[in-house]
């Protein structure tokens, strides 16, 4: 009876992801979700927003992690270890062709970009089990 009552929870935190389209944090959808069921904690909503995810039924969009800073300011792109959390510079050149052609085709004045590689770094490689 759990396990049906927990899927039926699930069901609605997907359906409440899906009837946004503004990125919404996990805060607004806890929000969204409590005034359907006003007892579900904040709790199973984050933990049913990481199995969504990691079920790849719904997107996790990083947008601002964590504050992170770096000595080296000029725009350069970043590669982050999904594992460990290890984040370094990759050697790529910042393109600012990317921020003219969304200026070009969207009139948002972009000031910058950035770009985060997702994967997981050579120490994590070798106690991957997965491939
Ligand atoms: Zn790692
Ligand atoms: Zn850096």
């Amino acid at each position: 009876m759990k396990r049906l009552r927990s899927s039926k929870q699930r069901q609605m935190i997907l359906e409440a992801v899906k009837a946004r389209h503004d990125h919404p944090t996990a805060d607004q959808i806890y929000i969204d979700v409590r005034k359907k069921n006003t007892k579900i904690s904040k709790g199973t909503v984050y933990r049913n927003l990481g199995i969504l995810a990691a079920n790849e039924e719904i997107l996790n969009v990083k947008v601002s992690a964590a504050d992170r800073y770096d000595s080296r300011c000029d725009y350069h792109y970043h590669a982050y270890c999904i594992s460990c959390g290890k984040t370094f510079d990759v050697p790529l050149n910042y393109n600012p062709q990317y921020d003219n052609l969304v200026e070009k085709e969207t009139g948002f004045k972009v000031k910058r970009h950035r770009l985060i590689f997702e994967g997981l770094c050579c120490d994590c490689m070798k106690d991957n089990k997965y491939d």
